[in-house]
């Protein structure tokens, strides 16, 4: 990189663009294999001794660079299973199947341990039940709409529906609220096996016996320990400081399988032939129900409060010490996990390795820089969210989170931030090799430049020197920072063709086969998580970009107006949110150049840009979720995983709710205004 090179937030970068060089040399590919190869060793599912084993390794990898680790635990509410059984009968009462069958294929050397856990759903409930079975394709809420304007009856019916398309505790969620008994989720061809391409061992596929396990906690609700909502869960907290799980987990059995298992079930289903989007790839056709087949779900679930661990490794800052910069990952797998976390963990430690050998020559971070590998992330969340709920304090300063979970399952760059770090993570990328060549940020344009090709025929074009950042939903770490403590966050990844997702799979021997047979992209990922938090910790001024902020909220604001006239809530006044959108971009216009050109009292600037996103928040939370006080962004009640924009305002819009919408609106045009007043006041 040029020693010349403007980079915003400094005021001169030839400094910090030596130290980053030398970062940049250290992460190492070799290395970050065989830290995969130990982490992915043996399963490592939360609460076991298989995941205790990989705390102390990581924490003896972050003592070995210099940091100052401890070992966090906390004790939370997790489900472990006893019993899972699905039996199939027609109506004749001949059994069509019973099993889960085991996952099996040919070759692979790691799935016939015994601590693989079978196939189960964190947060089910136990129970056993028989019942008529309905198909309920993904099982998004216009699915079930679908259903009930069919007048097909869910009470005491066992729904069956396909992953994909929004986040399972969702498809359980609306599935106990239209009456149903039970769930089963299985993993269409169509969508991650056979129909995509050749399924492992041949290809990067799912096979037919592959089942993804997964947490069905109502985590658009809350997530984290569900008996401790906002109360961290440490060892020493009294039970009389916990809650009910009630609000927080369905009260149904829901039971995942494999395409392998459910086939027989769907294939002797009656009753309507199904709408066309939700034929599958199975090959015959499918219908609604019911009739035809039964089901009996038996699940034991053992519930008990488990200790989990956090590996906590701090660089104290020099000049701002409470000023922290958190880089996380989680750690915890369901099985073996080597794509998700273990890429992501072995990316963290080669970044931790970098890191360690600038302080080795002396180098200390102005901010404080703390990496933390996550426990329990699987179940809800659950290490980062206790751990955020701990540090309330120090969060309202802490000055970024990155994060990164599934950080290799092949080659092409992903990043999702808010929308004042969009800039930053792409300036960033432009100083990072690539595997494939020239930069990050060059491989990550010609990806999107395709990407963009295949999808959009007549689209505009698009402008080379930008590339998509995506919108923080959830489903990974960053929820508690960004969504309860308003940390401003981002999550990268490097995607492929990933067929095993949570399955026992997803093992030493189908990445090297699939995803990254020399671990360049470990090391990519390794650079780039690396020099997130070297940058933000040494800059001059926070380099948050509050115009494309403002930008992206008045496109919000647009395009929510555009929704509320289109659903006949036509007196729904816009006009203070805009107007206080339209003071925010103006404030955050005069602050901008102010970021470009620092000078005078940098703490005072600092410390009024990061408020401002705090400013974002609304103590008393969104409507029914108080845990969620983002403004600006939060998982979507009916996705789960994909981010909806100004939520409060946008979930009352699609409720038909016009009085909600319109106090939504005032409460979003306050948290405007406070963001806009918080930014003048440095500008005054
Ligand atoms: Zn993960």
């Amino acid at each position: 990189m040029a020693a010349t090179q403007a980079v915003f937030g400094y005021s001169n970068f030839d400094a910090e663009s030596k130290i980053e060089e030398k970062f940049l040399t250290v992460p190492d590919a070799r290395l970050a294999g065989q830290e995969l190869k130990t982490l992915t060793a043996e399963p490592h599912l939360a609460a076991t001794p298989g995941d205790r084993r990989t705390v102390d390794y990581v924490a003896q990898k972050f003592r070995a660079a210099g940091l100052e680790t401890e070992i966090v635990p906390y004790r939370v509410l997790l489900n472990q299973p006893k019993v899972v059984r699905v039996e199939a009968h027609d109506a004749a009462g001949k059994l069509l199947m019973s099993g889960p069958t085991p996952e099996h294929v040919d070759n692979d050397p790691y799935q016939d341990d015994p601590n693989v856990v079978m196939p189960f759903n964190s947060s089910s409930a136990s129970g056993d039940v028989n019942g008529e079975v309905i198909y309920a394709n993904y099982g998004r809420l216009e699915d079930f709409n679908e259903l009930a304007a069919q007048h097909i009856d869910l009470h005491g019916k066992i729904v069956i529906c396909r992953y994909g398309m929004n986040f399972r505790g969702v498809k359980v969620y609306i599935a106990e609220q239209r009456g149903a008994a039970g769930v089963l989720i299985y993993s269409d061809p169509q969508d991650d096996g056979y129909y995509k391409g050749d399924p492992y061992p041949i290809g990067p596929w799912r096979p037919e016996t592959g089942v993804q396990r997964g947490s069905v906690q109502y985590l658009f609700k809350y997530p984290g320990d569900p008996e401790t909502p906002g109360v961290a869960s440490t060892p020493d907290l009294p039970d009389s400081a916990r809650v009910s799980p009630d609000g927080n987990q369905p009260h149904i059995v829901s039971i995942p399988i494999s395409y392998h298992d459910a086939a027989p079930i769907l294939e002797a289903l009656k009753g309507p032939s199904v709408p066309q989007g939700w034929q599958g790839a199975l090959p015959f056709r499918y219908h609604l129900g019911p009739g035809g087949v039964t089901v009996h779900l038996v699940s034991q679930q053992d519930y008990q409060r488990r200790t989990i661990w956090d590996v906590i490794g701090k660089i104290p800052g020099s000049e701002y010490p409470n000023d922290w910069v958190v880089v996380g990952n989680h750690r915890d797998a369901w099985v073996y996990g080597a794509v998700d976390p273990s890429s992501g963990t072995a990316a963290m430690l080669e970044a931790v390795h970098g890191v360690g050998a600038l302080l080795r020559e002396g180098w200390r971070p102005k901010r404080t820089i703390v990496f933390c590998s996550w426990d329990a992330e699987e179940e809800g969340l659950i290490g980062s969210t206790e751990w955020v709920e701990q540090h309330a304090a120090e969060m309202n300063h802490a000055v970024a989170y990155f994060n990164v979970d599934v950080a290799v399952s092949g080659p092409d760059f992903s990043a999702s931030a808010v929308p004042s770090l969009k800039q930053f993570i792409r300036d960033l990328t432009r100083d990072v090799p690539s595997p494939a060549g020239g930069t990050v940020f060059e491989q990550w344009r010609v990806y999107h430049a395709n990407d963009e090709t295949h999808r959009a025929v007549g689209a505009a074009s698009l402008d080379l020197n930008q590339v998509h950042v995506g919108d923080l939903g959830s489903g990974s770490d960053y929820t508690p920072f960004l969504q309860h403590a308003g940390v401003p966050s981002t999550d990268i990844g490097s995607d492929g063709s990933y067929g095993v997702y949570h399955s026992t799979f997803d093992d030493f021997a189908w990445y090297t086969q699939n995803a990254d047979p020399h671990f360049e992209y470990l090391q990519e990922m390794a650079r780039v998580l690396g020099l997130e938090a070297v940058r933000m910790a040494d800059t001059d001024v926070l380099p948050y970009d509050y115009v494309a902020y403002a930008r992206e909220i008045s496109g919000y604001l647009e395009a929510a107006k555009t929704k509320a006239r289109e659903t006949g809530l036509n007196s729904l006044d816009f006009t203070p949110a805009e107007t206080a959108a339209a003071r925010l971009t103006e404030a955050a216009q005069r602050i901008h150049a102010l970021e470009a050109s620092p000078s005078g009292d940098l703490a005072r600037l600092n410390g009024t840009l990061r408020e401002t996103e705090t400013a974002l928040l609304t103590e008393s939370g969104l409507p029914n979720r108080p845990w969620y006080r983002h403004t600006i962004y939060a998982p979507g009640e009916y996705t789960g995983y994909a981010a909806v924009v100004i939520p409060g305002v946008n979930e009352a819009i699609d409720a038909k709710d016009a009085a909600r919408a319109a106090q939504q609106l005032a409460v979003l045009a306050q948290a405007l205004d406070r963001a806009a007043q918080t930014l003048d006041q440095f500008n005054r």
